[in-house]
Parts: C-alpha cells; structure tokens; sequence
C-alpha cells in the first residue's frame, strides 16, 4: 500500500478540466488518491467499477448532474454511508438545500478554497470512517443478538420514550404497539398473568430506586404464542444520580425451557410406558402426603404387581412382554383418570398419580381416601382392569395382578414408610393367591417392625462379632480320616440363643448384609486356620459358602485372597462353594470370574448340585474343582429309583470332567456304603459328624485326623 492509498481514495467529479487539475493537485499533494470523472455518466461508471472513500462532486454538469449522481450513489447498498462532497455556486442557498436533500454529506461553495477542500475531504473521510464502523458494530450486534434471540431495548424517562432494537421487534411481535408497550400497563398486559406481579415489581424498582434485576416471565406475543423469556434492565444517571433512562435485554429462551422439560420428563418417566418413574412418584407423593397432613386428609398407595408376568416373557418373548406392559399401563392411567379423582383434582395431579416403578410392578397414589373403602373401589376396579383379556400378535393372553394397599396416615407417616407397607401387604396378597388385593395391618406391621429390627439386630451382630462359625468334617469313608471342613455360620444371639443360617441369611440377603456377612466368613475361618496353625494342629481344607452377590462383586478374586492374606493364609487351603443358579446367569462371564478366583489358588466348588439340574453337559465349560451331590438325592439313594439315578449320574459326570464329588447329608450307614461302593468316597453328613464348634473340630484335628464314628470306621 503506498502513501497515497493510505490518504484515502477520493473520486473527483467536475465538467471543468482546470478545476479538475487544480483540485486533484492539491488532494494528491495531501495524500489522497484521485480518480477524475468529466461528467455524471462517467462517475456512476467509475463508482460502480470501483471503490471510493469519498466523493467530490461538483452540482452543475451538462447531462447527468451532481444531485443525480449523489441520488444514484444512495441508492446502492454501497453508496449509502459514502461522504459525498458537493461543489455548489456562491451562497447559493437553494442549491446547498437540494444537494442535501439529494443525499450529500457537506458542501463547498466555488470559487473553491484549495486548502479549506483538503480539510473538508479529510474531515469528510473521517467522519465516514467512524459512521462505518458504528454501522459494522452495529451490525455485529444485530447478528449476535438475532443468535441469541435476544433484543435490546431502552426506555428514556425524561422523553418518555421507548426504543428497541430490530431483534426485540422480531422477537416479541412486529405489530407490537410499541406506545402501549412502552407503558408499564400497557407492557404488562402482555406478561403471563402469575409472572405480572414480579415484573411490575422488577421494573417498578428499577424506576424507582434504579435497582438493576434479572428475572424470567412469561410473556404473550400479538400473534398469541406464549413465549418464556429472561430480562435484565439497569438504570443509567446522569451527573447529578437521577435516573436518565433504563436499559435491557430480553432473551427468549422458550427452547431452552422446553428442552429442559423435555429432558425433566424423561428422567421422571418410564421410558417403555410414559407413566411417572420412582422418583417422580415419589416427589408427587411427598407433596401430597403433606398436603393431606396438613388438611388432616387420608391418601393410600396402591402397590401392583403383575402375576407370573415372567412368564409373558418366557412365553412371548421380550418384545411382546414390553407391548402387555403398554397396554397395562394405558388401562391403569386411563381407568384411575376416569375416576373421581380427577373431579377432585386437577388433571395434573390425577395423571401423575400411577407410575410404573420396576419391571412389572405399578403404584397408584390414591388421593382424598375417606375411608378405607374408597381405596378397596379402585383397586378391584384395578384388578378388573388388568384382567380384560389382550391380545398380543393374535394370541388371547388374559393376566391378574395382585395388590398391596397402605393407608396414610394410618399405616405410615412417610413416603417411604407407605411404600414399604403397600409392598408388604402385596406380598401378603400374593400369598393368598391370584387376583387378590390386601391392605396392610397390624399384623404384617408387627412382622415388618420384627425383620426391621432383626435387621439392625444381624448389622450389629456383624460389626460386634456376634456370628460363630462351626465346622462340618468331610470324611474320606474308605479309609474313615478327615478330608477337609466345611465352615458353616451361626448367629449368638444375645437373648434368643445360636441361631441357625437358616433365620438368618435370608434376611441378609434382603437387607443388603449378605456381602458383609460373607466377608466376616471368610476372616473368620482364615483365622480360625492361623490359630490352629499356630497350635500345631495338621492343616484342613476349609469350604467356604460363598452367596451369589459375593461372587458377583467385582475383583471378587482380589478381595478374597485379600481378606484372608490378612491372616496368613493362602487361597490353596480354601475351596469356594458357589451356587448352581450362578452358571446359568451369564455363562461367559461367570467362567472369566471362576478362572480368575482358580488362578489365585481357590478351588471351586458346585454345591447342592442336582437341584437345578438343568445343565449337565453344560456343566464341562465351568473350571470347577468338586461337586457336591444334594443331600435331596442323597436321601433316598439306597432305594434306588429316580434320585438314585441322578446321584449316579451325578458322580459320574464328576469322574468324567475329572472333579471331585462330594456327597452331603449322609446320615446312614447304607447311604455311605452305597456311595462308597459307587466311587464317592468323599462325605459329609451327621454319621460322621454334625457341624462343630471350633475346640471341638480341633479336638478331631489334634487326634490325627481319625473320627470317632457312631459304629466304628464305615
Ligand atoms: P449347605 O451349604 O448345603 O450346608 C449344609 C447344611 O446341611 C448345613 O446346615 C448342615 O448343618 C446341614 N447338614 C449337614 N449334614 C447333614 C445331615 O446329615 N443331615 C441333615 N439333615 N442336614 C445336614 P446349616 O448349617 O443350617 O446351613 C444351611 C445353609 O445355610 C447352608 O447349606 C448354606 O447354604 C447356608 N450357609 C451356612 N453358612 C453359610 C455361610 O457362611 N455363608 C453363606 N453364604 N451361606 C451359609
Ligand atoms: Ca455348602
Ligand atoms: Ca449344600
């Protein structure tokens, strides 16, 4: 770029050939770059051809004259902020009017000052140059707010005047009528009816006290569609504080509103159904509950639960299972929507009332209960509902559900609490058969207030040391020694006594305790393994029950060897005893957790093998070390029959896929000698030795390993 580009580029247009000379000397002189035009024509042609930063024009050419060049220039998209100089006759007042009507900047009379023209051209440039700048702004802002969906707006208190920007204009309606606007009365009219008190507030303050605000409100457009919208507004002083003018912003953010519901709807609802999830359910019943606390009212929990509804799915499949659930949960909204709850209550309330809350299970929240009655109507109504018959994939399917009913406040004073109860009282339901519905009592609350309290009771027991472990010796029945030990837990109850496994694992299992309680096991047994090793008593192999949630934690492998490395025992000295169920469950991973616990040295072993036998051939993809053959079949084996059959099938696999059999509950000396005969050595069962308590199992331990037998060595 040289020095006259960086001046500016004029166009000169004059008829006259010397004033055309004289002028383009001195503006060259000062740096601007000169393009000369003898007539109009030719200076459209050049404006057109080219760009300019200002232009010298003079008013009187033959043809085309200066006023219809400016108006030409004007009209162009590119003309239209271009600082046209005008070259008019002497004082001729006339003239320098129509020049500005025609679109000029600024004028100089002729005869022309050469000097005042240079600084009228710079001055000229300059004052272009900021007007293009302002413009480009401005047009960044308009782009930037039109992105935003944002308008801005001013309100000048001294000319009560109210602007805007185009945005704002598009945004809330074209048509606004902006006087009526520009008056709070007129403003708020259009602001949804519960958002007006805060606004008026707002803006009132704002006015007032000039406090800035940001607030969100509803307001309507002229053509009528609601819009959600944030505003902010500050006050501006002049030098003396008094508020000048108020200015803000305004955004629609109606889709950001909506995708925020949009996203609060599915994260409360049930992706399959529609139907309110949990966690919706329960906000809706907690709102309710105190509602009806505070009116001294009654509301009930009406707990569903599909009968047999896996097997829908085993039968069906998958797909189909998902369409009755639908179909289920349309009848269930539509058939507690047409009750008279919704004369009650508002739609909005009436329709979140049921939820599906687990696969097959639905509650109702069952509001203005006046007597127990009313909530006994809708769930027989329920009842009948799910036992119209449906037809999926042209199969008649006709299901029954059975129903658990609390009652707050009579049942329960939380959410929580009435939910519990109406689980209770279905499982009540279900006991007393199909299509049943029960509602909770005092007797169930009694039983579930005695499994609460047993279940503080079993932590404590666990945190406290309260469990015993006693051992049950496996016996090598040809030669009558000892072959290994089973570890089996008891609870020392401080006031009921030794509890067996049997009152208790099942509610750990429930409550959550199961992992816990394995891990006190398997601490325990280790330890118990170190103190007779540090006695001097001959090494055992210990069985370790080991529950399915146990084994399914992840590094199970990891934590187990851990757990006992604590006491300085290896994992050679442990065998796990896993349950069938688990080999059903996801195979291949099953067979990565079992690979992985076999390489840390645990030996796994299959206990009450036979009862789900269902997979027998199966049975050679696991890296099992032992089965152990049901005390079921174990029974009866002398009688030879069916369970016979199986116990032999069962010791045969075994020696097949080169694992150990064990078999358990042998009680009689027929039963060993029968086993004994058909190469199942290994036993274990109260003939040799019922589960005994550590000093006593040691006491066998310290003789050697020889059991005292009932009829001396089988
Ligand atoms: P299981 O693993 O099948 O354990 C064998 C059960 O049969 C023991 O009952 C044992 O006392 C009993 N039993 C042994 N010999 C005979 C016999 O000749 N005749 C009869 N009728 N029964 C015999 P227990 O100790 O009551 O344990 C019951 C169940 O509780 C166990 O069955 C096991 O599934 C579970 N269990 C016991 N201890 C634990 C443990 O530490 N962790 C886990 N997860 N479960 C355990
Ligand atoms: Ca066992
Ligand atoms: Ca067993």
């Amino acid at each position: 770029m040289d020095d006259d580009q960086r001046g500016g580029r004029v166009l000169l247009v004059d008829d006259d050939a010397m004033i055309r000379m004289l002028a383009s000397e001195s503006l060259r002189h000062a740096g601007f770059a000169v393009s000369e035009a003898d007539c109009g024509e030719q200076a459209v042609r050049l404006f057109d051809a080219q760009e300019f930063d200002l232009i010298v024009l003079d008013v009187m050419m033959p043809g085309v004259d200066g006023y219809q060049v400016s108006r030409r220039i004007r009209q162009h998209e590119r003309g239209q902020w271009l600082p046209i100089l005008m070259l008019t006759g002497l004082n001729d007042g006339e003239s320098i009017e129509l020049a500005y009507r025609s679109g000029a900047t600024d004028f100089i009379n002729k005869p022309v000052n050469w000097l005042l023209l240079t600084q009228r051209v710079r001055y000229g440039m300059r004052s272009g140059q900021a007007i293009q700048a302002v413009q480009h702004s401005q047009q960044r802002l308009a782009h930037a707010q039109r992105l935003a969906r944002m308008g801005s707006w001013e309100w000048s208190v001294a000319e009560a005047r109210f602007a805007c920007s185009d945005e704002m204009l598009r945004l809330f309606g074209g048509d606004w009528q902006l006087a009526g606007a520009a008056t709070l009365d007129g403003f708020l009219a259009s602001v949804r009816e519960s958002d007006r008190a805060l606004v008026a507030s707002a803006r009132r303050a704002l006015l007032i006290d000039g406090q800035p605000y940001q607030i969100t409100y509803g307001m309507q457009r002229p053509d009528g569609k609601l819009r959600e919208v944030y505003e902010q507004a500050q006050a501006v002083r002049d030098t003396a504080g008094r508020i000048v003018r108020v200015e803000g912003i305004t955004q629609d953010i109606s889709e950001r509103i909506e995708a925020q519901q949009r996203i609060e709807h599915l994260s409360m609802h049930d992706g399959l159904t529609g139907l309110a999830n949990r966690q919706l359910f329960a906000q809706v019943a907690a709102v309710e509950l105190e509602r009806a606390r505070r009116n001294h009212g009654s509301c009930a929990i009406v707990h569903l639960d599909i009968d047999h509804f896996k097997s829908v799915n085993d039968a069906l499949g998958n797909a189909a299972g998902d369409q009755v659930l639908c179909t289920l949960a349309e009848r269930l909204r539509s058939s507690v929507r047409g009750a008279d709850l919704l004369a009650l209550n508002p739609s909005m309330r009436a329709a979140e009332t049921v939820a599906r809350i687990d696969g097959d299970a639905f509650t109702v929240l069952v509001l203005e209960v006046r007597a127990a009655g009313d909530a006994a109507i809708i769930a027989e109504r329920l009842l009948q509902t799910i036992a119209r018959p449906l037809s999926i994939d042209d199969r008649e399917v006709v299901l029954t559900a059975s129903i658990g009913i609390a009652v707050f406040p009579r049942d329960a004073d939380s959410v929580e609490a009435l939910a519990r109860a109406a689980e209770q009282a279905l499982y009540a339901a279900r006991a007393s058969g199909p299509a049943t519905y029960r509602f909770f009592d005092e007797e169930m609350n009694a039983a579930a207030r005695v499994k609460l309290h047993l279940e503080n009771e079993l932590r404590r027991a666990i945190a406290q040391d309260e469990l015993r472990l006693h051992f049950q010796p496996k016996v090598d029945a040809a030669s009558g020694r000892l072959s290994g030990a089973e570890a089996l837990v008891r609870w020392q109850h401080p006031r009921r006594g030794l509890l067996g496994p049997g009152e208790f694992i099942p509610l750990a299992e429930e409550a959550g305790l199961i992992v816990a309680l394995g891990d006190w096991v398997l601490a325990a047994a280790a330890r118990q393994l170190r103190q007779w090793a540090e006695a001097g008593l001959a090494p055992v192999r210990v069985s370790i029950n080991l529950a399915s949630p146990s084994f399914l934690e992840e590094q199970v492998a990891e934590k187990c060897s851990a757990i006992i490395a604590q006491e300085g025992i290896a994992p050679e000295q442990v065998v796990l005893e896993l349950t069938e169920s688990l080999l059903v469950v996801d195979a291949e991973r099953t067979i990565v957790r079992l690979n992985s616990l076999r390489e840390k040295g645990f030996a796994l072993s299959l206990d009450d093998f036979g009862t789900g036998f269902s997979s027998l051939s199966y049975l050679k993809r696991f890296p099992l070390d032992e089965l152990k053959i049901d005390r079921a079949f174990v029974t009866d084996v002398t009688r030879g029959g069916k369970d016979a059959a199986i116990a032999l099938s069962i010791i045969e696999l075994g020696h097949q896929f080169g694992m150990r059999v064990v078999a358990e509950g042998v009680e009689t000396r027929a039963q060993a000698d029968f086993l004994l005969a058909n190469r199942c050595p290994i036993q274990q069962g109260f003939l040799f030795s019922p589960p005994l308590p550590p000093d006593r199992f040691a006491a066998i331990l310290g003789s050697d390993g020889g059991l005292a037998f009932p009829d001396g060595p089988p």
